[in-house]
């Protein structure tokens, strides 16, 4: 299911953690952040090491932010939500999924919704099976 809302991602705290986590990114041009909560506990967050589109054909040399925050979560993942943003030089939010390979990481650790801002006024969110 897709759901696509028109307010601002940044009123949500999900999506401030993710984006306070993108600005970690040591990229310039593609800095993406991601935020694990449950039950509006937030338990981890995570940015990527440098351009993973899966376009960029140097992504195994890279780590995407989904994969990275659920790495460093200390809890359980199961049942959790995950928000992810992109940003770009001037902090405005740019479209994001999660690629192929994150989809089935967040699939396998159990978390149930994601939501994925898409510009600065407007979000995704996508329950998983
Ligand atoms: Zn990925």
């Amino acid at each position: 299911m897709q759901n696509l809302t028109n307010e601002s991602p940044l009123n949500n705290i999900g999506f401030r953690r993710a984006f306070e986590a993108a600005t970690h990114s040591p990229g310039t041009r593609y800095r993406v952040g991601a935020a694990i909560y449950i039950q509006g506990r937030f338990i981890s967050s995570g940015w990527n090491s440098g351009k993973t589109h899966p376009q960029s054909g140097r992504r195994t040399k890279n780590i995407c932010s989904e994969l990275h925050a659920i790495l460093k979560a200390k809890g359980d993942t199961k049942n959790c939500q995950i928000y992810i943003v992109r940003i770009n030089k001037k902090l405005d939010l740019l479209p994001i999924h999660p690629c192929e390979h994150c989809r089935a990481v967040i699939e396998k650790a159990g978390i149930k919704i994601f939501h994925a801002a898409q510009n600065n006024s407007s979000f995704v969110t996508e329950e998983l099976c």
